[in-house]
């Protein structure tokens, strides 16, 4: 272990709905791991508390045990059981929650969608604080990441600290604040928290009506730090259009705010060790790239007869954020342009889902476009290692993983400047740019001429310089999107928050 440079070693839990690979949906769970790995490796100590949902990934948890403990925890007037497991994940120390209530809340066979969300979710924040405690933890940080560990942060200070755990500073990171749990100000009794003191314009009230309540504004409130996940969707979020109603409460709260840039794992995202692959690959031998390329061609069935097609992907949930119907272009205008198409994605809204599924339809035999309408892990890793440029040409992008995961592997991505896309990908061919600095390709009004022309530009590209392709190939591959930037920026104002709160006592 190295010791961290800029202090004393920390002790940092995080509380979370998501941890990759054992529960993960998005990019959220992808964070938690790769933010935890990075403190971790810098010398602090550091936990994460997930539910254990039914549909945990088991095979990812290594010495899974029971703990010989019964942690209480209130909810709706009554206390209930949980029976604590703890098990490793990627090096970390996890602990899962598992309630013993009769609701079964986190045995539903998914993670997020149910209609008792606000209450499951309320009710596992107040777990696992209620865990830190009878477990006579002291932590430096207590990290809670979007609406569904949001809660914790004012349990923290109204229900916890008189109760004696008093160590801990409050971080919130929000991840998309498109998602900010709002619900009736009643449910908010069910974890124990106090409706009347809560449900005011100041504090918890939902921007929409007096009588809704909004997590994540109670977090921005009652956090000692909040964070969004890079700098042009912290200055987005400012705004009436970025914030979602969170605006003001945000600007109030300015000072404590700040964007910091995800990075990726880079060990799990590694060309040159990934066992999904084919083959696996680096920067200065990219063969291996190739023969991955022809691998996804063979399994998709897409034909295999020019080499030097571009092939185009996309892997993404397909949600309105993402910019579905430029997605629909995309593979449309990828034909015309003489390339090849592979959407991996799935959908949450029943109409975009069966609008997909249509289009799946009518490509399920063609030659050079297929869409796999489902999560799957391994495949997305093939396709990243596969293609040739990965398009996201979201509305709204906090910050976006897939872009800075496709250019480890040598995919050119294709994107709309805004969020963190804004502050990762820079047009290749804008000369007011150091050209060390220009990885890929970007364009900025949501519409299909302007995304059109963007991936236009990579595909001539791509087809009329083989040479400066691969060098753009190999510069993206090299180019540093791991935690190492990012994590020391989380580490710096964990110790700020500390030693503020240190200099008051
Ligand atoms: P978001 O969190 O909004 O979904 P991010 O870009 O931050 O978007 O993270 C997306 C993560 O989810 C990436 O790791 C990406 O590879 C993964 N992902 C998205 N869709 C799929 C899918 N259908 N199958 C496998 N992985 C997926």
């Amino acid at each position: 272990l190295t010791s961290s440079t800029t202090g004393e070693r920390l002790h940092v839990i995080h509380i979370a709905a998501e941890m990759a690979p054992v529960a993960k949906v998005g990019g959220l769970g992808d964070v938690v791991t790769g933010l935890s790995k990075a403190l971790q490796r810098k010398g602090h100590l550091v936990e994460v508390i997930v539910p254990k949902y039914d549909c945990l990934q088991y095979e990812s948890i290594r010495d899974l045990k029971v703990l010989n403990m019964h942690v209480e925890s209130y909810f709706d007037g009554r206390l209930f059981k949980n029976k604590i497991w703890v098990g490793t994940v990627e090096g970390i120390p996890v602990y899962f929650i598992e309630p013993l209530h009769p609701s079964k809340f986190f045995w539903r066979n998914q993670f997020y969608g149910e209609s008792d969300d606000f209450k499951r979710f309320s009710y596992f924040s107040r777990a696992a604080l209620e865990l830190i405690l009878q477990a006579g933890k002291k932590p430096d940080i207590i990290h809670c990441h979007d609406w569904q560990t949001a809660f914790v942060a004012p349990l923290y200070w109204d229900l916890y600290v008189p109760k004696g755990l008093d160590s801990a500073r409050i971080c919130f990171t929000c991840h998309n604040f498109e998602y900010q749990g709002s619900a009736p100000a009643s449910e908010l009794g069910s974890c124990g928290l106090d409706v009347h003191q809560l449900n005011r314009p100041d504090r918890m009230q939902d921007h929409s009506a007096h009588d809704r309540v909004n997590p994540v504004k109670g977090a921005v409130v009652f956090s000692n730090i909040v964070t969004t996940v890079s700098p042009t969707y912290a200055q987005e979020v400012r705004s009436s259009e970025g914030g979602r109603g969170l605006q003001d409460t945000i600007n109030t709260y300015s000072k404590k705010f700040v964007g910091i840039l995800n990075g990726i794992d880079t060990d799990a995202w590694n060309p040159a060790t990934d066992p999904f692959l084919k083959v696996q690959y680096h920067s200065n031998d990219l063969d291996g790239k190739a023969e991955n390329k022809a691998a996804l061609r063979r399994y998709l069935q897409l034909s295999s007869a020019n080499d030097r097609q571009p092939l185009v992907a996309c892997i993404t949930r397909l949600v309105p954020q993402k910019g579905v119907h430029l997605i629909r272009h995309a593979i449309y205008r990828t034909l015309e342009l003489g390339g090849q198409f592979v959407l991996l994605g799935s959908s949450p809204v029943p109409e975009i889902q069966r609008e997909f599924e249509e289009i799946c339809d009518q490509f399920k035999t063609h030659e050079h476009a297929r869409l796999v309408l489902k999560y799957d892990e391994a495949l997305s890793h093939l396709i990243y290692a596969a293609s040739d440029m990965l398009i996201i040409p979201s509305i709204f992008e906090p910050c976006g993983l897939t872009q800075m995961i496709a250019m480890r592997y040598g995919s050119v991505p294709i994107v709309r400047k805004t969020g963190g896309l804004n502050d990762s990908v820079f047009d290749f061919d804008d000369d007011t740019i150091p050209a060390h600095y220009r990885n890929g390709y970007t364009f900025l009004t949501a519409n299909e001429q302007d995304f059109s022309n963007a991936l236009q530009r990579a595909v001539k590209h791509y087809m009329s310089d083989a040479d400066s392709w691969k060098q753009l190939v190999q510069k993206v591959m090299n180019l540093d999107f791991s935690w190492d930037s990012s994590a020391p920026l989380y580490e710096e104002l964990y110790h700020k928050s500390v030693a503020r709160a240190r200099s008051r006592k």
